[in-house]
């Protein structure tokens, strides 16, 4: 019997996968998640997309989920002249705000306040950090003269990461605002992930536009910025999940503090029942060779050990040479090292001060008892999304069967860590339900007569309420 992994891959679709036979690919080689870049690509490409995976969805009676990522106010240099400016170590540069060709005298950057935010003897890193700038006075208004502390070449359109100074664009740019309106008008999107999140205020912002459209969409704060890492319990509360974003986070802070971040993070999230994912250069020499390095082994084994909900990969999916045998790679890794996966002590406890105590004790002594009676399967119906978050959070030994009658909610829940949904629009007893379900179980080769299950449940069925019951079945 092949059991389906607890840790989910997200890939992010372009060019190298983003057809109708390449995303059928990824999903037989297991992917869970399609992360949709907004950073790359324009709304029609990304709307053939959805259709596809929605085609897919239905064919396959699969439930892959669905994730929009706004590009956030991402700073970037304009174009330079030829093939870009050399500088010497040392050497001083003007930026501006005026768009113009760069070249040795004036380079222009994507940030109108630039002048005014900055302070003296701040860094300014471009180019994924490998060009290091030093600010040697401002204006005040539109022109900041930078010192090149490094000998490098400074290319037309990189990113520009300023760790140091607040900047004070708003979290979702005009550019955001556009995609969002366009993403809000798409039902299937399960997830919406907002860039370079600084505080809690940035998710609310978000929920906001999401609710007037009333779309069902869930936030992802992607942790990319120390400001992040300061305010990261009400960013997580505040959130639906989280991204581990290694890519920009790795250049904003000092990079060897990313494994520990990277373990912070995730602890935290399960502590809250949020799922988080981790994210990039994952895989990254797969984007040309046909194999990982040992390194990268490594980097997805630990995140695995280190509990995440899914791993995700990038241009080596969007972008890369091998996509499918990338997916196919990290399956492999992710099925060795989830055998001495163990969440150990680290189990959340129930809060006796919350709302959903009782439904929370529930869930955890559904997980505790799965693991007495060494069960094959805990089961769960959700029409929000709760029971499945909770006893995810959890992280059991057995399987996470999540029943419900909303498609979109299945989709949305395929990121958690070990749940898989299942279409059922029974309204039926207790009795029925877990015949029903138990059934399904059994024709979908997940149990067996012998195997025991954990079913939770609410009583009076009619009232639709939290998860108020649990119980043990063994299958005939
Ligand atoms: P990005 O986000 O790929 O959209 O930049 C992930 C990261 O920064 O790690
Ligand atoms: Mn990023």
């Amino acid at each position: 019997m092949t059991d389906h992994q607890n840790t989910k891959i997200v890939a992010t679709v372009g060019p190298a996968c983003n057809s109708y036979e390449g995303l059928g690919d990824l999903i037989e080689a297991g992917v869970d998640v399609f992360r949709l870049n907004f950073s790359h690509g324009n709304h029609a490409d990304h709307k053939q997309v959805v259709d596809h995976v929605v085609k897919l969805n239905k064919e396959k009676g699969s439930h892959v989920s669905l994730l929009a990522d706004l590009q956030g106010p991402k700073l970037r240099v304009g174009k330079m002249e030829g093939e870009g400016l050399e500088l010497e170590q040392g050497q001083i540069v003007t930026f501006t705000n005026t768009e113009c060709i760069g070249n040795a005298e004036r380079v222009y950057m994507s940030y109108p306040q630039f002048a005014q935010d900055v302070t003296v003897g701040e860094r300014v890193l471009v180019d994924d950090g490998t060009l290091v700038f030093e600010v040697v006075d401002t204006n005040g208004q539109d022109t900041v003269r930078l010192k090149a502390l490094y000998a490098g070449t400074l290319k037309s359109n990189k990113g520009v990461n300023l760790p140091n100074t607040k900047i004070s664009l708003p979290s979702l740019t005009e550019k955001d605002l556009e995609d969002l309106a366009y993403i809000l008008t798409i039902p299937e999107i399960n997830w919406i992930a907002l860039s370079f999140v600084r505080q809690a205020k940035d998710c609310k912002e978000l929920r906001q536009h999401i609710d007037r459209a009333g779309h069902q969409a869930k936030i992802i704060s992607k942790i990319e910025k120390p400001e992040a890492i300061e305010n990261i319990d009400k960013i997580i509360k505040h959130s639906n999940g989280i991204m581990v974003a290694r890519g920009d986070l790795g250049i904003e802070m000092p990079m060897e503090r990313l494994p520990l971040i990277q373990k912070e993070i995730i602890k935290k999230c399960i502590q809250r029942a949020r799922p988080v994912i981790v994210a990039t250069q994952m895989m990254d020499s797969m984007i040309t060779n046909p194999g990982p390095t040992r390194a990268e082994v490594t980097d997805v084994a630990n995140a695995v050990l280190d509990g995440t909900d899914a791993v995700m990969l990038s241009g080596e999916t969007s972008v890369g040479r091998h996509p499918t045998l990338v997916v196919k790679w990290m399956n492999s890794i992710i099925d060795e090292a989830e055998k001495v996966y163990e969440i150990g002590t680290k189990r959340p406890k129930a809060n006796a001060k919350s709302g959903t105590f009782v439904s929370d004790v529930i869930t955890s002594a559904a997980a505790w008892a799965a693991q007495n009676v060494g069960a094959r399967a805990i089961t769960g119906m959700t029409r929000t999304g709760y029971t499945a978050f909770k006893l995810s959070s959890f992280r059991p030994s057995s399987k996470i069967y999540i029943f419900s009658d909303l498609p979109d909610i299945l989709n949305t829940l395929n990121l958690c860590w070990g749940v898989r949904g299942y279409y059922y629009d029974g309204f039926k007893s207790t009795d029925d339900t877990v015949k029903d379900v138990t059934n399904i179980l059994k024709e979908n080769g997940h149990v067996q007569p012998g195997d025991m299950i954990v079913n939770t449940g609410s009583m009076p069925l009619e009232k639709r309420g939290r998860v108020n019951m649990m119980k043990i079945t063994e299958v005939e």
